[in-house]
């Protein structure tokens, strides 16, 4: 019986590293291939994880969507999740509410709530963390997430550094289209009835916390609590890498991918 159940976990551990899956419920980065999501809760398995770091407007939004549609990442981005929590009108959602609003950090005991859920729904070995974890019990429990799932495990953290002048200038500046979540400023957008050029809408959005003074809150915190998760994984032996984001969009994919592939 035991065995039996051993070669069936092999079986679908097989299946799962055969396939390239998304989840399908987390974010506007999965793409159109939306196989159903497959629990991934085996020990044994080897994972690879990319943690984006970067003030808002360092285009880790932008560069997720590259990776993932090209390197076939699963995307976690704990801003996207609080927004899908919020919308959803549910009890978790109403709580930090007022505290996304705000531009501050939610409590460790929500982010892990919405960090477990999406383990429950991951499909894939390759994960990436887009501007998570922000605070360094955030990234201890992170961790030890993954080691519970994971036994070998391959982390990569990169800083995408920018000036703070420029990021506040892009987010301040930034609406997004509502079906394809493409960015555009008002140079990019500059007539009345612009289309989105990827997907055709004409419906923009606007999220609630880009504007100069919750701006100046998530950097605050950024500097605060965030830049110390570097060190956090500095002494797990893990060094981070920085990315000049004052390249094009295209030079610094190219970098970000040429790391992400080394070993
Ligand atoms: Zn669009």
């Amino acid at each position: 019986m035991r065995f039996l159940s051993t070669f069936i976990s092999v079986i679908f551990l097989f299946i799962v590293g055969c396939k390239q899956l998304n989840t399908p419920n987390v974010s506007s980065h999965s793409t159109s291939n939306q196989n159903q999501a497959v629990n991934i809760s085996k020990k044994d398995s080897k994972c690879c994880v990319v943690i984006l770091v970067g003030l808002p407007g360092s285009g880790k939004g932008t560069h997720s969507e590259y990776l993932c549609k090209k390197l076939g990442f699963t995307y976690f981005s704990m801003g996207e999740a609080l927004r899908q929590e919020i919308a959803s009108g549910s009890e978790l959602g109403k709580k930090v509410k007022p505290i996304y609003n705000a531009g501050k950090l939610v409590p460790d005991e929500a982010a892990d709530q919405i960090m477990q859920k999406f383990f429950s729904t991951m499909s894939s070995n390759k994960l990436l963390f887009d501007g998570f974890p922000r605070m360094v019990p955030q990234a201890k429990l992170l961790h030890s997430s993954l080691k519970k799932i994971f036994v070998d495990m391959n982390i990569k953290v990169l800083l995408l550094d920018i000036s703070e002048d420029i990021a506040k200038e892009r987010v301040v500046e930034r609406f997004f289209c509502k079906e394809c979540k493409a960015i555009y400023t008002e140079k990019t957008m500059p007539f009345k009835n612009f289309r989105c050029k990827r997907c055709g809408s004409i419906e923009f959005i606007k999220r609630t916390d880009d504007n100069a003074a919750i701006f100046a809150e998530r950097v605050k915190v950024y500097k605060n609590e965030t830049l110390p998760v570097l060190d956090f994984y500095k002494e797990l032996g893990i060094s981070y890498h920085v990315i000049d984001t004052s390249l094009s969009v295209e030079e610094v994919s190219k970098k970000i991918e040429k790391i992400i592939l080394k070993n």
